[in-house]
């Protein structure tokens, strides 16, 4: 199959400019182009403008500066000839037919045979988008519906018309998996798809069915959120992120070009609160405010809307009822009233288009977990309702029952076979859920087969070919004396009956570091010697892991600080889910690093060649980073910070991590050699004077607090080597030493421990 050189992306607004970042992001240049602005002599102001505001938006849509300057932009009436140097043109504009079909018949004159053309649409029909076009045309056509922000939605819905060419099917589709690391999910030619033909049914469901039994916003958001699965921010907070005057929009196009029996046209009605704060400019949070909104005449009293009175009043707390979906279906009152009002108009409609929207129940479950960010799809939810006792309370109030609900009659719709997963088909007969080429998961292992060993903080797999994998399993994935003892007992395991091994795992955040409760707690009860065991502990199992005799190569996503991230600095090699957020962040708590991380830190630095020569720019480079706690906020950032070396890797798709890192950890193999003990050469005392001036700068101009310049002179001492003298090598056990002695004495300050505290609390940072 032909790579994908280069794109082109057709429409420089939201969802335009986004994907083209993510292109930029895969390392494949891209042309931006939008129309010429009425007014103006720069004919590429609109593109230009988007990319312009891309580098000031947070979160940010570039992984990188590098990646901002790979995109080129212009405009459609003097560059539209240049989709010729194209493999790939999404098309982005604005929803709307005639402009579509407008622009597809301009490039169909000026692309090249071959260069596959796809649509962002939303809505549109595939079979109404190709209207008029040729025969050649057709066969590169198909819909690739991204999500907002197009960076951070894992989702893609692909629209395959009749028509299309397979190969640029595959083409396309390989590249958004591999490249852009997006889940490709293959949805029918239907109005809005999947995700958006279900989520939107269930905001609107929700939303009247809060109405009608006089539920308070924040009590349908606790029902309707945390027990089902659904992410935080509820039902009302996520139309205020949406934008509640994107919801009657909406609507209306589901209500135009769904057949007139389809359940949600009976859903949508005129709920006139709803039109009278879009009047008045409540649409959310890029409004005035939507259901909920910070009241700053108040003194920022978080204040929600009375659905009944139309009023702002501050917000009531309302707990997430603790029951299993079937007992919060079956609760009298309210809470179990709204549970089912919502779960069964919701999941009756999905098992209802089974075979409609999309071919299988796996498609639409994926669609809504990665593109509404639900924790369950409808048919996981409906297996935990139990599929029978659904069926029999939708017959019961004479209401339809799907055909599929027929079909699982007491089973299930997923079930796990010979250590597998299967689920339910059309055809009435249980298929294996079938992972795409090169993707290998974790939880599909577990499956099928038993740990190694664990205990209550972490696991180790056999992941097939001689490979481990080093799982953390406890709490928030926090390291601890526990996680620590097994990481001894799986090295020991690894170097006589196994190849290599890989650290990873499929929580939301590889480790944002050491189990800080239970440093405050050994703190409280002055167990200074306990707390002396687990810093030197990790760090004899962190060195374990680096001279073990078989290659390790640690496979982070999400958060990696702290003690996460020195797992990866002890690491031979490190594969990067491309969202990783790096950084050795302990001087934020008061603490330094203690677990190796200065020496090795300060070790690549070194090594990279990109300093001038002598001890003191990788030092002054380490203190900069380290002081500050500086995250990266993508894996090509820690690449430039150098928490990741030149050659590790990257990838963009989450599914595809464990594999790649388990190939990498392979290739090291042959001919494997634990690394050499580095020596270090270090400035010493006048090191540490010259980096203290510079934290005394940042003091003088309010960036860092008393505390601060206490903490960065503790780090200082570690990286400058103590009292070593420039003609002395320090040795990796002496920088050891330096750093428990530091982590000691800073353990021991309140000051330190009111951060600890504040940061257990808050999760945010004490500038004490
Ligand atoms: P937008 O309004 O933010 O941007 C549309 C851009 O297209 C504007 O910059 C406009 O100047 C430009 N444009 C209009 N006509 C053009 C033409 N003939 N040639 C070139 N450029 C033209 O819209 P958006 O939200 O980015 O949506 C774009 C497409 O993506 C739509 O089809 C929409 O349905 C779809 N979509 C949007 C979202 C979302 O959340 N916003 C999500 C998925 C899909």
């Amino acid at each position: 199959m032909e790579p994908i050189r280069k794109v082109c992306v057709i429409g420089a607004g939201t969802m335009g400019a986004g994907i083209a970042a993510q292109v930029a992001n895969a390392g494949v240049p891209v042309l931006l182009l939008d129309i010429v602005p009425r007014e103006g002599a720069n004919r590429s102001a609109i593109a230009e403008g988007a990319v312009a505001r891309m580098l000031k938006a947070d979160p940010a849509p570039f992984m990188s500066k590098a990646a901002a300057k790979l995109v080129e932009t212009g405009n459609i009436e003097d560059d539209l000839a240049r989709v010729a140097e194209c493999d790939w043109i999404v098309e982005a504009i604005i929803e709307r037919l005639d402009l579509k079909q407008d622009l597809y018949a301009r490039l169909e004159k000026v692309r090249k045979a071959g260069t596959a053309v796809s649509s962002n649409t939303s809505t549109i029909p595939l079979g109404r988008l190709i209207e008029g076009r040729s025969e050649a045309f057709v066969a590169d056509f198909l819909i690739t519906h991204f999500f907002n922000p197009p960076r951070y939605m894992q989702l893609l819905e692909m629209v395959v018309g009749p028509k299309s060419d397979p190969a640029t099917v595959a083409r396309v589709g390989a590249f958004i998996d591999r490249a852009m690391g997006k889940r490709v999910v293959l949805a029918k030619d239907t109005p809005g798809f999947i995700a958006n033909r279900i989520g939107s049914y269930w905001l609107q469901v929700a939303v009247n069915a809060a109405t009608d039994l006089g539920l308070a916003i924040e009590e349908a958001d606790a029902i309707g959120g945390k027990p089902m699965g659904v992410p935080k921010t509820g039902i009302f907070g996520l139309l205020d992120l949406v934008g509640i005057d994107l919801m009657p929009l909406l609507l209306k196009s589901f209500a135009d070009t769904l057949p007139k029996d389809d359940p949600y046209i009976a859903t949508v009605r005129p709920i006139p609160l709803v039109e009278k704060m879009i009047a008045e400019g409540y649409t959310g949070r890029k409004g005035k405010g939507g259901f909920y909104r910070i009241n700053r005449e108040a003194g920022k009293r978080k204040e929600a809307l009375d659905l009944a009175t139309g009023e702002y009043r501050p917000t009531i707390k309302a707990e997430a009822p603790r029951a299993k979906l079937p007992q919060l279906v079956a609760m009298p009152g309210k809470t179990g009233d709204f549970a089912w009002a919502v779960l069964g108009q919701v999941l009756s409609y999905a098992a209802s288009l089974v075979g409609t929207i999309a071919d299988d129940i796996v498609a639409i479950d994926d669609a809504m977990k990665l593109g509404y960010n639900w924790k369950y799809g409808p048919f996981e939810l409906i297996d935990q309702l139990g599929a029978k006792a659904f069926a029999e309370r939708l017959a019961s109030e004479g209401r339809p029952v799907p055909a599929i609900l027929a079909t699982v009659g007491d089973g299930s719709f997923y079930r796990v076979e010979g250590g597998k997963r299967r689920y339910l088909g059309l055809d009435g007969a249980y298929h294996d859920v079938v992972r795409p080429d090169g993707v290998l998961l974790l939880e599909d292992v577990k499956l099928a087969s038993k740990p190694i060993m664990k205990n209550g903080a972490a696991a180790l797999w056999d992941i097939g070919d001689g490979v481990a994998c080093f799982e953390f399993t406890s709490k928030m994935n926090a390291l601890d004396g526990e996680m620590l003892g097994l990481l001894g007992k799986a090295i020991a395991h690894v170097a006589t009956s196994m190849k290599a091994m890989v650290v990873y795992n499929e929580g939301g955040n590889f480790s944002a570091g050491a189990n800080l409760g239970l440093a405050l707690f050994a703190v409280n009860i002055a167990a200074w010697g306990e707390i002396d065991k687990l810093v030197s502990g990790g760090q004899q199992a962190y060195k374990a892991l680096k001279y073990a005799p078989f290659p390790v190569v640690s496979a982070p996503a999400g958060l990696a600080l702290g003690g996460g991230c020195e797992i990866l600095l002890h690491s031979d090699a490190i594969q990067a889910h491309a969202e990783s957020y790096i950084g050795l962040v302990e001087c934020g708590v008061g603490l330094v690093p203690g677990w190796g991380g200065c020496g090795e830190y300060i070790d690549r630095w070194v090594k990279s060649g990109l300093l001038p020569r002598g001890p003191m720019p990788a030092v002054a480079k380490a203190f900069e980073t380290i002081s500050t706690a500086t995250v990266a906020k993508s894996a090509a950032e820690a690449k430039e910070l150098l928490f990741l070396r030149k050659d590790d890797g990257i990838t963009m798709n989450r599914d595809r991590l464990l594999a790649d890192a388990k190939a990498r950890a392979l290739a090291l193999v042959d001919g494997y050699k634990p690394p050499e003990p580095p020596v270090f050469r270090l400035p010493g005392a006048s090191g540490r004077v010259a980096l203290g001036m510079a934290a005394e700068g940042f003091h003088k101009r309010g960036l860092a607090t008393d505390y601060d310049v206490v903490v960065s002179d503790a780090l200082a001492g570690v990286l400058t080597g103590g009292d070593a003298d420039l003609v002395d090598v320090v040795s990796e056990e002496d920088m050891l030493a330096l750093e428990r002695a530091a982590f000691m004495k800073r353990v021991r300050d309140p000051r330190t421990m009111a951060r600890v505290e504040t940061m257990l609390t808050t999760g945010k940072p004490l500038r004490n």
